[in-house]
Parts: structure tokens; C-alpha cells; sequence
């Protein structure tokens, strides 16, 4: 199979459908990979490293658009890429159709077949190719944090980790999910003193196991929250209610209690954010100060580290990428539904039920 990389387009996208190893990996299995040139700029990869790796670098993206049957990207495909998609071609990206009408109708009207990232699954209802970014993001979470809690950017000038003689800073993390989970590794790591809040006990009783001693788990309820998040020096937001916007557990009036120059850091922005008083932000301008309080809302956190989270994400979907190619789409999700659970446009059909039912598609 002919399989095609272009350089992403999005603003501020850095990261890059297939790495060099992964292109390697392509034409290994015998496959022809072509990557625009300048694709891996982003994440430190030359057009000579593709070449190394067996890959043949084309200049921009009409040629991979108009010769290549799979093509291989990291965000959705924006209108003047859905505009050169082709009927067979199979697109294999992050879409998020459900609240994008106009991607979806342009893809019905392509032809093409889309397989969506974001909705193939793995076992236990899992999302595997979401799971890397939400890893990236909570890790990112407590580097952001830390920055912010220094004097110059308006934080109380606390050192997380302390200094011998000193007490460490205080980090709550609300959420003890895959970006929850992350964010307390690196705080424990650190040396800040740590609490993870969550409402579902066996959430609680895993990251009892795993931190024993070095984090602090408690129940999440009202009470519980306020007191943690006045005690705290950063507070990092990670819940996530499945097919709902973030609860709002941090009210505004909760802000008067906390110490000036504490840091929230809203992960669970990108799903409406945890805290009242937050709004999205941007890597270039990240933070802004409420009641004394310093907020980080950065919807697209990985984005900044656009090198691990390209070669994070590639370690996921490269496997099912190999399948496709070796084995035709229609025969690889035949032998995997977690797979065909990321089909979601073929010839003209909109294939996930709730894309269908949010936009008003036919089943
Ligand atoms: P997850 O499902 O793994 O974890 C969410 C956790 O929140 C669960 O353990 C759940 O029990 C807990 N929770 C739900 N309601 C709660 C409450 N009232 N109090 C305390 N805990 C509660 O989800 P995740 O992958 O960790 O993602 C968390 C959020 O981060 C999501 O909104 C996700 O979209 C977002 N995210 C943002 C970025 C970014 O760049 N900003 C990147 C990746 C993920």
C-alpha cells in the first residue's frame, strides 16, 4: 500500500502523523511511505532521517493527497485537506466529528473512509489512542505548575520539592484518573506533599495500592475538596464525567479561601474545565490571575511537547496502522472490533452511532 504523511497545518501543530521509525516499520512490512517535506520538522526530524528510514519526501501535500490510498495525520483534517480527500482513500487521524458538522459533511461528501483515533477502543472500554495524551497532559500538568508558582509568574514562590529544612509544596490533584494518576507520579517524584481527591472508591483504592505512603487519597465531596484546596499550593483539575462537560467542583467563592498565589492548573479545560473561574488559554499567553489566584488553561497541553507526544501517539496507533496496510481496512477490523470501533465515515455513511445521533445522520 502506498500510505502518505503531510505536514499537519493546524495552528500551533507540531506533531506528525508517523515519525521516521514508524515510516521505517511501514516500508519494512513493504509498504511505500510518502512524507511531505518538512512534515517532522516540528519534533526535530529531518526530511533526511525519512529518507534514511526508506520513506520518498514529496513537496507539499497535493501529491500525497492525490496518490496515496491511506493517509496517515494527527488532527483532523482541516477544509482545504478535506477538499483534496478522495472516495476509497482511508484517513487515519483524530477527528472528533460529533461537534464539527462541517468536517463531517465534507467527509461524506469525500467518499473517503475515516477511521477516528479517538474512538478505537482497547479492553475494559478503554480508549488506548486517547490514553498518551492524557498521559503527556498530566505530566505536563505539574512542570506547568511549578512554573507558575514562581514570583515572576504571579505565583506564591513556593519550590514543590522544598529544600532540606524546608517543607515541600502542597499539590492536590482532583481526579485520579489516567491524568490524575500522572500528574501525582510526578508531584510524588518531586518530593511534593500529595493528595489525589476521586468519588469512585476503587479509583481510590488503586492509587492507595500504588502510592502506599508517598500520596494522600481522599473521598471527593464538598467538604473534603475545600479544605484540601485551601491548604494547597497547586491544584491541578483532572475529572472527567464520560459524555459531559467537567463538573464545576471549584466554585469562585472557594478562591477566597485559598492562599494567594496558589496555581490551578484546569486539565479537563478542553471538556468545559473544573474550576468556576476557568477559561481557555494558549501556550503563547497560559495564565491569568482571579482573586490572587493563578489559572492555567491550556486546552491543547501536548501540543507543547510535540516530540514525546508524537512518538507517544505513535506507539499506539502505528500497531493498527501496520494492520490496515498489510491487510486492507475492511479485513483488519474484520479480525479486530476494537479497531472498527474507530470507523466512523465509509463511501458516504456516517459509521458511530453517537456521531450519527448528535449531528442527525442515518445508522
Ligand atoms: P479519566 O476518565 O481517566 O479520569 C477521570 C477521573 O475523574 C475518574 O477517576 C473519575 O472517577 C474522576 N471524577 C469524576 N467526577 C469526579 C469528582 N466529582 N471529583 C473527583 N473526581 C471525579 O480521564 P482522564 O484521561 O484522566 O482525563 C481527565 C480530563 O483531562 C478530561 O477532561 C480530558 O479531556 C482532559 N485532557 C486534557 C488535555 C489538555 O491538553 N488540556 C489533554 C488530555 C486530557
Amino acid at each position: 500500500m502506498r500510505i502518505g504523511c503531510p505536514k499537519e497545518i493546524k495552528d500551533h501543530e507540531y506533531r506528525v502523523g508517523l515519525t521516521p521509525e514508524s515510516a521505517r516499520e511501514l516500508v519494512a512490512h513493504g509498504h511505500e511511505v510518502w512524507i511531505e517535506s518538512g512534515a517532522g520538522e516540528g519534533i526535530g526530524a529531518s526530511d533526511a532521517e525519512y529518507v534514511d528510514a526508506g520513506a520518498v519526501i514529496r513537496d507539499g501535500p497535493t501529491p500525497i493527497f492525490a496518490e496515496c490510498e491511506m493517509i496517515v495525520k494527527v488532527k483532523e483534517p482541516q477544509a482545504v485537506e478535506r477538499s483534496q480527500l478522495r472516495k476509497g482513500q482511508v484517513l487515519y487521524t483524530y477527528l472528533h466529528l460529533a461537534p464539527d458538522p462541517a468536517q463531517t459533511a465534507d467527509l461524506l461528501k469525500s467518499g473517503v473512509t475515516a477511521i477516528a483515533y479517538e474512538t478505537v477502543t482497547g479492553a475494559n472500554n478503554s480508549l488506548p489512542l486517547l490514553k498518551p495524551m492524557s498521559q503527556v497532559a498530566g505530566r505536563m500538568s505539574i512542570q506547568a505548575g511549578a512554573s507558575a508558582l514562581e514570583k515572576a509568574h504571579g505565583g506564591r514562590g513556593v519550590l514543590l520539592g522544598g529544600v532540606p529544612g524546608v517543607l515541600p509544596g502542597k499539590v492536590v490533584v482532583i481526579g485520579g484518573g489516567v491524568v490524575g494518576f500522572n500528574a501525582a507520579q510526578m508531584a510524588v517524584g518531586l518530593g511534593a506533599d500529595t493528595t489525589i481527591l476521586d468519588r469512585d472508591p476503587e479509583v481510590l483504592e488503586r492509587l492507595g495500592i500504588h502510592f502506599e505512603s508517598r500520596a494522600k487519597t481522599r473521598f471527593s465531596n464538598t467538604a473534603n475538596l475545600q479544605e484540601a484546596v485551601n491548604e494547597a499550593d497547586l491544584v491541578i483539575g483532572a475529572v472527567l464525567v464520560p459524555g459531559a462537560a467537567a463538573p464545576r467542583l471549584v466554585t469562585r467563592e472557594m478562591l477566597t479561601g485559598m492562599k494567594p498565589g496558589a496555581v490551578l492548573v484546569d486539565v479537563a479545560i478542553d471538556q468545559g474545565g473544573c474550576f468556576e473561574t476557568s477559561h481557555p488559554t494558549t501556550h503563547s499567553d497560559p495564565t491569568y490571575i482571579v482573586d490572587g489566584i493563578v489559572h492555567y488553561c491550556v486546552a491543547n497541553m501536548p501540543g507543547a511537547v510535540a516530540r514525546t507526544s508524537t512518538y507517544a501517539l505513535n506507539n499506539v496507533t502505528l500497531p493498527h496502522a501496520l494492520k490496515i496496510a498489510d491487510l486492507g481496512w475492511r479485513e483488519a477490523m474484520r479480525q479486530n472490533p476494537h479497531l472498527a470501533a474507530g470507523l466512523n465515515v465509509q463511501a458516504g455513511n456516517v459509521t458511530y452511532r453517537a456521531v450519527a445521533e448528535e449531528l442527525g445522520y442515518d445508522y
